[in-house]
């Protein structure tokens, strides 16, 4: 069983908690307007072209995004910076893409961190069966867990699809014990008007449970634009510019009427 994953990135401090490895898995079937992760969404090897400047000089080659991994390769990874891990109480992250979409390869790797001591972390857009959602709640300390829209119509407008399972999800997790944070991406005129913030606070505060550790501004930032153009997909968000650190602090205090801790960033 491998899992084709586009990124590892090691040292990780905003994947949960402590110091952490986070492995991102290709394919995901959302399409989020302002995606920071383009390069995520196929589920199958791409080749782009990149571009590498010497001092003046530019050198192009070919670049194959996403390579296969079996679970003995992504403990050999883990093992290598374990000890930074045990000390900063951090662990595994699998991300994406949307990392449910390679369940069983999400599962065997689940299982096998945990049997090696590891805390693991499953960072999710929701999108997922609630089946495939109960087999892996045994082996995932932490969900990261992602509300974009909390109205469907708005929802299936900028991801492409219906946020009914989502929530459903995001419901059964809240029961299952294990911790989550919520993450909220912040993109203007998308999901910041008073009206949409206002039903997404009143939804966190009926659906809160004990496992709800932590609510995540993820901010709209533009760094991501420059891969578009590399994977041949249309960049949907135009001129938007990134919230600002004002209306960042504003919106923190607008949640933390919740109860929950709120942090701005991962
Ligand atoms: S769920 Fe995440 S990875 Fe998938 S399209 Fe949306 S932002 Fe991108």
């Amino acid at each position: 069983m491998k899992g084709l994953i586009f990124s590892v990135k090691k040292y990780s401090i905003h994947d949960g908690p402590g110091i952490r490895v986070t492995f991102f898995l290709k394919g995901c079937p959302l399409n989020c307007k302002w995606c920071h992760n383009p390069e995520g969404i196929s589920p199958f090897t791409e080749t782009v072209m990149q571009t590498n400047r010497v001092g003046d000089r530019e050198f192009s080659n070919d670049k194959v995004v996403g390579k296969y991994y079996s679970v003995d390769e992504v403990l050999e990874i883990l093992d290598k910076d374990k000890v930074f891990m045990d000390q900063s109480k951090g662990g595994v992250t699998f991300s994406g893409g949307e990392p449910m979409l390679q369940f069983e390869f999400l599962l065997e790797a689940l299982k096998a961190c945990k049997e090696n001591g590891y805390h693991t972390a499953v960072d999710t857009s929701g999108y997922s069966s609630s089946e495939s959602y109960k087999s892996i709640i045994p082996f995932t300390d932490l969900f990261l867990f992602d509300i974009k829209h909390i109205d469907e119509v708005s929802h299936i407008e900028s991801t492409g699809v219906s946020n009914y399972g989502i929530l459903d999800n995001y419901r059964l997790l809240l029961e299952c014990g294990k911790h989550i944070m919520v993450r909220i991406p912040v993109i203007p005129g998308i999901n910041d008007d008073p009206d949409h913030l206002e039903r997404l606070k009143h939804f966190l505060i009926s659906t809160k449970t004990d496992s709800l550790k932590k609510i995540n501004l993820l901010p709209f930032h533009k760094i991501g634009s420059s891969k578009y153009k590399k994977f041949n997909i249309p960049y949907k968000m135009g001129n938007t510019e990134p919230p600002d650190r004002e209306e960042m602090q504003i919106l923190k205090e607008f949640f933390l009427e919740t109860g929950i801790k709120v942090k701005i960033g991962g």
